[in-house]
C-alpha cells in the first residue's frame, strides 16, 4: 500500500511537468507569428491523433476513451459551439463538457483495462454517445431552464470567479478525488495521468475566454495521457505484476551494467509446493507478495528481483559476499518470523493437511501461516568471473542450503 502510494506520487511528476509547461506556453499561444498559426489550429489535433494512434496500437482502452472525450471537447471548441459563452447553445455545451468529461474520466479511472474493440469498449463508447445525445437534446429542445439551473451560483460570486458553473466545479473536484483514490490504490501511471489530464482540461475550461488557451490545455491533456500509456507499458515490461518487484527482464538488463565487484543471492521459498497444496494458490500468491515486500526492504544496497515462480534474486552491486551476508541473514530471519493472518475465505474448508509445520496455530482466534526461505549466495571472483557463473554458484549454494535442512543462508 505504502509502495503504491509512493509510486502514485512518482507517477504525478512527469504529467505535472507537462501541465506546468502548458501554463508557461498558453499565454504565448495567441502571440504565435502567422507562419505558425497552423500550430494553433492543428496542435491539439496532432496531440490527440498521436495519442489515439498509440493507444489503439497498444490496445489501451482507458486512455483511448479519455482521449476520445477530449477530442469531443476539442471539436466543440473548434466548431465554435463553446466560443464566447454568449448564446444558449454555447452555454449548454460548455456546461455539459464541464460536468460530463470529469464524470467520464472518473468512470474510466475506476474501470479495468479491457481494450478498445470489444463489447466492453462498445459500452464505454455508448456511454459517451449517450452523454453527447443528451446534450444535443437539451440544445435542440431549448431546455433553457435546465441550463439556467446548472449555472445557478452555489456560493458568493466573488470567491473563485470562473466561467465554469459552480455545479461543474463541484463535479470536477469530486472526479479528481475519485481518480486520486484510484491512483493511490493502484499507483498506475494511467490513473495519475487521468487526474492531471483532467486538471489540465479544467484549467482550459477556466481560461476559455482567453484566445487559444483552451486548445493548448487540451493538447497538454492529450500529451499527459499519451506519456502515461508509455510509462505504463514500460512498467509492464519491467515489473512483475504479482509482487511489484522488478522482473527477470529488469534483472537481465541490470546484470549487464555490473562492474567487477558484486554479490548475487538466489532466494527460494521452502516447500512452497506443499504450501500451495495445503492453503491454495491465493494464499500462496499472498505469501509471495509478503516475501517480496520484505525483500524490497533488504539492506546493504541489495536490489531484489522476481526471478520466476517462488524464486527471487538479490543483487549487491559493488559488494563483497561478506558485506551482503548479514543483510541476507536478517532477511531470512524476518521472513521466518512473519506471521500472516489468514482471512476467512482463505481458510481451507477442513484443515486436513493443516496442523502441519507450515500452518501454525493462530494466536487470538484467526489462523496464521508462515514460510521460510533458503538463500544461496556467491560473489564475483577469479573463478566465477561472469554473471552467469556467479548465478550458477549462487544456485549451487542454494542447493546446499536446502540439503542442510532449509531456512538458512549458504555460501
Ligand atoms: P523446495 O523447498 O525444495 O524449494 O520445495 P518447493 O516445493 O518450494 O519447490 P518446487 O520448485 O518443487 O515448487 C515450487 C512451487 O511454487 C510450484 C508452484 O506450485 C509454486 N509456484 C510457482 N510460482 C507460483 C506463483 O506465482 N503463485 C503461487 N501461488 N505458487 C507458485
Ligand atoms: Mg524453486
Ligand atoms: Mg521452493
Amino acid at each position: 500500500m505504502n509502495d503504491a502510494l509512493s509510486r502514485a506520487g512518482l507517477a504525478i511528476v512527469v504529467p505535472g511537468a507537462v501541465l506546468a509547461a502548458a501554463f508557461v506556453a498558453a499565454p504565448h499561444a495567441a502571440a504565435l507569428p502567422a507562419s505558425l498559426a497552423g500550430l494553433k489550429l492543428y496542435g491539439p489535433w496532432l496531440a490527440l491523433g498521436f495519442g489515439a494512434a498509440l493507444t489503439l496500437a497498444f490496445n489501451r482502452g482507458r486512455a483511448f476513451f479519455a482521449l476520445a472525450a477530449l477530442a469531443l471537447a476539442c471539436a466543440a471548441f473548434s466548431l465554435g459551439w463553446i466560443g464566447a459563452l454568449k448564446t444558449f447553445p454555447q452555454r449548454t455545451v460548455f456546461a455539459a463538457l464541464a460536468i460530463f468529461v470529469p464524470f467520464y474520466f472518473a468512470l474510466v479511472a475506476w474501470l479495468r483495462e479491457r481494450g478498445v474493440f470489444n463489447a466492453h469498449g462498445a459500452n464505454r463508447a455508448i456511454i459517451a454517445a449517450a452523454l453527447v445525445a443528451f446534450t444535443g437534446w437539451l440544445v435542440v429542445e431549448l431546455k433553457t431552464e435546465t441550463t439556467a439551473w446548472v449555472y445557478a451560483p452555489m456560493w458568493d460570486a466573488g470567491w473563485l470567479a470562473s466561467p465554469i458553473p459552480h455545479l461543474a466545479l463541484v463535479a470536477i473536484a469530486l472526479a479528481l478525488l475519485a481518480i486520486a483514490g484510484a491512483t493511490a490504490a493502484t499507483g498506475s501511471p494511467v490513473d495519475a495521468g487521468l487526474a492531471v489530464a483532467l486538471l489540465a482540461f479544467a484549467v482550459g475550461l477556466h481560461r476559455v475566454g482567453r484566445p487559444d488557451e483552451f486548445a493548448v490545455f487540451i493538447a497538454a491533456a492529450a500529451a499527459i495521457l499519451t506519456v502515461a500509456v508509455l510509462k505504463d507499458t514500460f512498467r509492464m515490461a519491467f515489473r512483475d505484476e504479482l509482487t511489484g518487484l522488478p522482473s527477470r527482464r529488469a534483472l537481465n538488463e541490470r546484470l549487464l551494467t555490473l562492474g567487477s565487484r558484486y554479490t548475487i543471492a538466489m532466494v527460494d521459498v521452502d516447500h512452497f509446493k506443499k504450501f500451495n497444496d495445503t492453503h491454495g494458490h491465493d494464499v500462496g500468491d499472498q505469501v509471495l507478495r509478503m516475501v517480496a515486500s520484505r525483500m524490497a526492504r533488504v539492506g546493504g544496497g541489495g536490489k531484489p528481483f522476481r526471478y520466476g515462480g517462488e524464486e527471487f534474486t538479490v543483487l549487491f552491486p559493488g559488494k563483497r559476499l561478506g558485506e551482503a551476508l548479514p543483510h541476507l541473514e536478517a532477511l531470512r530471519a524476518e521472513i521466518e518470523g512473519y506471521r500472516m493472518q489468514l482471512r476467512g475465505k482463505d481458510r481451507p474448508a477442513e484443515s486436513k493437511a493443516g496442523r502441519g509445520k507450515r500452518g501454525g496455530r493462530g494466536s487470538a482466534g484467526g489462523r496464521t501461516v508462515s514460510v521460510t526461505v533458503s538463500i544461496g549466495v556467491a560473489e564475483r571472483s577469479e573463478r566465477n568471473d561472469s554473471t552467469d557463473a556467479v548465478i550458477k554458484a549462487a544456485d549451487k549454494a542454494l542447493y546446499r542450503a536446502k540439503q542442510k535442512g532449509r531456512n538458512r543462508v549458504a555460501r
